[in-house]
């Protein structure tokens, strides 16, 4: 049997990211996927009524529009769209107008009153200094980064917990907005680094935007496996991998998997102690989610969520943050900060004339298999009446499903992985280069590794640049081959 220079387990983005960088550098690759169709966490398929798609998991692509990997791809130029919400993200509040962030500060901060002035002074420094400041945070932290002064920029916010960034803002909107936001962490919203992730997420809305894949998901992926392909690459589905023993011959493995997992398909291949690290390591709450098919939009009582991509969903800072405390302590919360993406805003392609496509989650405690579906209702029900009477067709899972259905996602935990400050630095295991193994022929490329959670490919990238580096002598990403479009001189597909 001939020998690959390289497989890589799992075709979630990472994984797809990573034998995309080795596939540039010229090497042999084949991509195992378990499932019958690619994309792990970015996938789009019809769950409630057919004609309607709905992504299974991610929708809203911040991190892949601000991602250095897709930029190096050319992911607009091989066709995928990315479509703007006029709001990036809306948080409606019981008493008066909520929360809106637009694509600019400016537009934002004239919708915040007398708390405008302080929302400029927060993120107009940091927006100006997104193209040094988004790439060192989609990076391992462990060396120094291009623009090390400009970066640090970003530090006076990150090194705060959402409480001591909202505490900037005299005002409820703009606490709100800081505590759904700060949310996506799935922390307590006293705890580090909640500010940083709030304030990353609000510094993309307001540079690079909120933005959804026109079609779905799903066509993001289906461009990095056509892509894959052209370069040569092999995908395979269909085949879960529980042994390394399972793989076709090759110089090395990268793993898109779970640490736990990791542990159990390299057996002794990995030394003990690495092992036992590995299954050392913490995962976060889990997440319920539930998908409508709708008879029309929903009729928010704030104007500016019915624009909105996203709708941030819990009330004031201190409901949002009482229902994160509650989550922490192993309880589910009656009313859950819920999260609201309703991609037919701006995408009405996922859906036949008239219909439209909803997606909550809310977070529960890991492995949790209770059904949220009735309190993430009456939640959005409380900022928009008459929600309920527009359902066609739902679908939930509990998290307890979500690992069933995704087993990187170990009890529902969507970003693989609690974002500690410890294991935001050594994510899985305290190494200096944490994409590698003792094995120097196993590597990790998933989110368990950093920048973590989201669809950026980050993770892949980087996963592939350790493997290049230490067995194939590949120093430096490599150049990304010219799409075909180009070479014809058709020019962008978008
Ligand atoms: C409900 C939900 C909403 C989300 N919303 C967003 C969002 O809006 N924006 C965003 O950026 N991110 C979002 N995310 C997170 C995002 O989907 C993930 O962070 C991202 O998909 C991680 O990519 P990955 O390649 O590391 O892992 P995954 O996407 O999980 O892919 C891993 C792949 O490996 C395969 N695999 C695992 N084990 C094996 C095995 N043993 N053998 C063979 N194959 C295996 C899996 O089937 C899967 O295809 C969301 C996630 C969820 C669940």
């Amino acid at each position: 049997m001939t020998e690959l220079d390289a497989v890589v387990v799992g075709a979630g983005p990472n994984g797809l990211a990573a034998a995309l960088t080795l596939a540039a550098a010229g090497l042999s690759v084949r991509v195992v996927e378990g499932a019958d169709t690619v994309g792990g966490g970015s996938r789009t398929a019809e769950l409630t009524v057919p004609g309607v798609r709905h992504d299974v998991c991610s929708t809203v692509h911040p991190l892949a529009a601000a991602s250095p990997f897709f930029t190096w791809l050319g992911l607009q130029q091989r066709g995928v769209e990315l479509v703007h919400p006029e709001v990036a993200f809306a948080h409606p509040l019981d008493a008066g107008p909520g929360g809106v962030v637009r694509r600019s500060v400016a537009e934002t901060a004239a919708e915040l009153g007398a708390a405008g002035k302080a929302w400029s002074r927060a993120f107009t420094p940091l927006v100006e200094r997104a193209d040094a400041i988004v790439p060192a945070v989609l990076a391992p932290l462990r060396g120094l980064p291009d623009h090390p002064l400009r970066a640090a920029r970003f530090a006076p916010i990150a090194l705060r917990s959402a409480e001591g960034v909202a505490k900037r803002f005299d005002d409820p909107r703009a606490q709100a907005l800081v505590a759904g936001v700060s949310a996506h962490a799935m922390m307590p919203l006293d705890k580090l680094p909640t500010g940083a992730f709030g304030a990353l997420l609000t510094v993309l809305a307001q540079s690079v935007g909120w933005p959804v894949v026109r079609g779905g998901s799903q066509v993001l992926v289906d461009v990095m496996t056509d892509t894959l392909r052209e370069w040569g690459g092999d995908v395979v589905t269909g085949q879960w991998v529980s042994s390394l023993d399972e793989l076709p011959r090759s110089r090395v493995v990268l793993l898109d998997v779970a640490p736990s997992q990791l542990a159990g398909i390299a057996g002794d291949r990995l030394p003990k102690r690495y092992r036992a690290a590995l299954r050392r390591y913490r995962y976060g709450p889990g997440v319920c989610k539930v998908d409508w098919a709708l008879s029309g939009p929903v009729p928010w009582l704030d104007p500016a969520a019915r624009r909105a991509g996203t709708v941030h969903v819990g009330g004031t800072f201190e409901q949002v943050a009482a229902a994160e405390a509650e989550v922490a302590a192993g309880r589910h919360p009656d009313e859950p900060f819920v999260l609201v993406v309703q991609p037919t805003v701006v995408d009405p392609s996922r859906a036949p004339a008239g219909r439209h496509v909803l997606w909550a989650y809310c977070h529960v405690p890991s492995h949790s298999t209770v059904d949220m579906t009735a309190a993430i209702e009456a939640q959005i029900e409380r900022f928009a009446p008459g929600f309920r009477d527009l359902i066609v067709a739902r679908s939930t899972l509990t998290a307890a499903d979500e690992q069933e259905l995704h087993p990187n996602y170990v009890g529902g935990d969507i970003n693989v992985g609690i974002a500690t400050l410890r294991q935001m630095l050594f994510r899985p295991t305290v190494r200096w280069d944490t994409y590698s193994t003792p094995d120097p022929s196993i590597y990790l490329c998933g989110s368990a590794t950093p920048p973590g959670g989201g669809v950026h490919g980050m993770c892949g990238m980087y996963g592939a640049l350790s493997a290049l580096r230490r067995v194939f002598g590949v120093r430096s990403l490599p150049d990304a081959p010219v799409p075909a479009s180009s070479r014809m001189g058709a020019g962008a597909i978008v």
